[in-house]
């Protein structure tokens, strides 16, 4: 059986295709470099993803302020995380990097801020 898959891990996004014989990897082909290989060896065992959301900001000029997860986690693990997130309200002034949860769920990513917001005067 064969599984094809699109690398995300570049902007080239090689189309991939894995085979697979009950669930081992056979062989691995149209990948332009070794990450290609990586990324779809992660898909078929532990797929991770990061993603960005907003919270809410209190005190400041905009009403909600940008944020990331600085490593990709368990796909399975992003609706707990982004609900743990929402519940989050950050504290005008916040800067770029300032951490909201520190390895959240103990999956070994924070989450930052990923925009300077200044506090309304
Ligand atoms: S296989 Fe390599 S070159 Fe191709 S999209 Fe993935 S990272 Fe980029």
């Amino acid at each position: 059986m064969n599984r094809r898959f699109t690398c995300i891990v570049c902007p080239n996004g090689c189309e991939i295709t894995a085979e697979l014989d009950g669930g081992k990897i056979v062989s691995v082909a149209g990948a332009r470099c070794k990450k290609g290989g990586a990324y779809v060896r992660q898909e078929l065992t532990c797929p991770r993803r990061t993603f960005s959301t907003s919270i809410i900001l209190e005190g400041g000029k905009l009403p909600l302020v940008s944020v990331r997860l600085t490593k990709p986690i368990p796909k399975e693990k992003i609706f707990a995380v982004n609900e743990l997130i929402h519940r989050q309200k950050a504290q005008a002034p916040v800067r770029i990097g300032q951490i909201v949860l520190e390895n959240v769920l103990g999956l070994g990513s924070d989450v930052i801020i990923t925009k300077n917001a200044d506090r309304l005067s």
